[in-house]
């Protein structure tokens, strides 16, 4: 039986759930309204009968040992049906004809009728090369430089598993593409030389070729921990093993971490960012420990840093929390890609929650689009995502409203910001 208390409670409950029922689909159905800067994705291009695209990433993760895959890229996922169905027309079984013909009947408009399926206006282009269909305005280029980080023997690194062996020889590739296109036949025999006449124009030119940021997917190849080192050190093992064999990996690493520093300075003076993943990769040998955002807290905290505006993609998952501390450098933005993915959105939510309340204006929406297998390619993965990421936004700022944390003029604020203004702002876009 109840008493006066507890049914006035239950009342008040019941009214706040009605009224919280109530404002939920409002914001919804206003989130869904606010066309999106899509922070991180790997768009495919049109491609001729025949030919196939493998630009969409350096380091393609289709070829890897089996993992345990997350309940929600793992075929037959309800998401994938109802992402074919809104594509589409039907599930992947009865609609595969409807997507050529999609595909055929939009040409080289393919890539931007999936961006406006998704509600994105604009998506940052995680590619090794832009191509036929992913061009601005729609899709703004972000390269990869860890190939640059990487110019000595890498045989005792790539000899560690089969993905990392994989891994070396796409970054080796690389960095002969890099070569060629400064130039060269061969990599320069100093430190200097090679700052000056590969590092630094490569950067250049990818700045002149329209990159707004340049990305490091350093995570897959070894931890985040960037020290900051003497130039003369590394001199000394650059010249040393550019001439012949392979250095300790200890050593080999304080070239890299000075390579890396000077990387992210250079996007600083040339007004690019820096995208870093931060997150639990593919495969089962990730190393997951070595993708804390934390160990990043020095390359934040260097002064000579600080012209340099680093984005942590995919938002540092399973490390949510300590992330969140980061966002007081000045400097430190993240982006909630993947997580927008693979997290249900309510999961989601808590984190998002917690990033908003703490300092909303360098949160950043994302899906990392990506052509994950036949069933869940970079259409279907970024329409889920973009469903996801934003039921996410609705839930978090729905619940910050209920608990009197904002208004919903404030709410809707917070979500222009994430969806758009945000990334608009750090990429100076009109
Ligand atoms: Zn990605």
């Amino acid at each position: 039986m109840l008493d006066r208390t507890s049914s006035f409670a239950l009342a008040l409950i019941g009214a706040l759930l009605l009224s919280g029922c109530d404002r939920t689909p409002s914001i919804a159905a206003e989130i869904e309204r606010i066309r999106a800067i899509d922070n991180h994705a790997h768009p495919v291009r049109v491609v001729g009968s025949g030919e196939q695209d493998r630009e969409f990433d350096a380091l393609p993760v289709d070829n890897m040992e089996p993992a345990s895959d997350p309940v929600y890229l793992r075929p037959g996922d309800t998401g994938v049906i109802a992402a074919w169905r809104a594509l589409f027309g039907g599930p992947p079984a009865n609609a595969r004809a409807g997507k050529q013909r999609t595909i055929q009947e939009k040409g080289d408009g393919y890539p931007a009728w999936v961006l406006d399926q998704m509600g994105v206006d604009v998506m940052l282009a995680n590619r090794v090369a832009m191509g036929r269909g992913i061009q601005p305005p729609r899709f703004l280029w972000v390269p990869y430089v860890d190939a640059l980080m990487f110019p000595l023997n890498n045989s005792e690194l790539a000899v560690k598993n089969s993905d990392r062996k994989a891994f070396f020889g796409y970054e080796e590739i690389l960095l002969r593409r890099y070569l060629k296109e400064a130039d060269l036949t061969a990599l320069p025999s100093s430190l200097s030389e090679y700052l000056a006449r590969v590092v630094t124009p490569t950067l250049e030119r990818q700045k002149r070729g329209g990159a707004v940021a340049e990305k490091f997917e350093a995570a897959y190849l070894r931890s985040l921990d960037f020290e900051k080192v003497e130039r003369a050190t590394v001199e000394r093992v650059y010249a040393q093993f550019i001439a012949k064999g392979a250095p300790a990996d200890a050593e080999y690493k304080l070239l890299q971490d000075y390579l890396f520093r000077y990387i992210a300075a250079e996007c600083g003076r040339l007004g690019m960012a820096v995208h870093i993943h931060t997150m639990a990769g593919a495969g089962s040998y990730f190393d997951v420990r070595g993708a804390n955002p934390l160990f990043l807290e020095s390359v934040l905290n260097d002064p000579t840093l600080r012209k340099t505006n680093f984005v942590m993609v995919h938002g540092g998952w399973p490390f949510t929390r300590e992330i969140t501390a980061l966002l007081e450098k000045p400097n430190a933005y993240l982006d909630y890609s993947a997580q927008s993915l693979i997290l249900p959105p309510a999961t989601l939510a808590q984190t998002l929650r917690e990033w908003l309340e703490f300092v909303p204006e360098k949160v950043l929406f994302g899906t990392d689009a990506y052509p994950y297998s036949d069933e869940m390619g970079w259409e279907e993965s970024g329409w889920i995502a973009a469903r996801r990421g934003r039921e996410a936004l609705a839930i978090a700022l729905t619940t910050m409203m209920r608990d009197d944390v904002i208004s919903r003029d404030h709410a809707l604020e917070l979500a222009r910001m994430v969806l758009r203004e945000n990334a608009r702002k750090l990429y100076r876009l009109p």
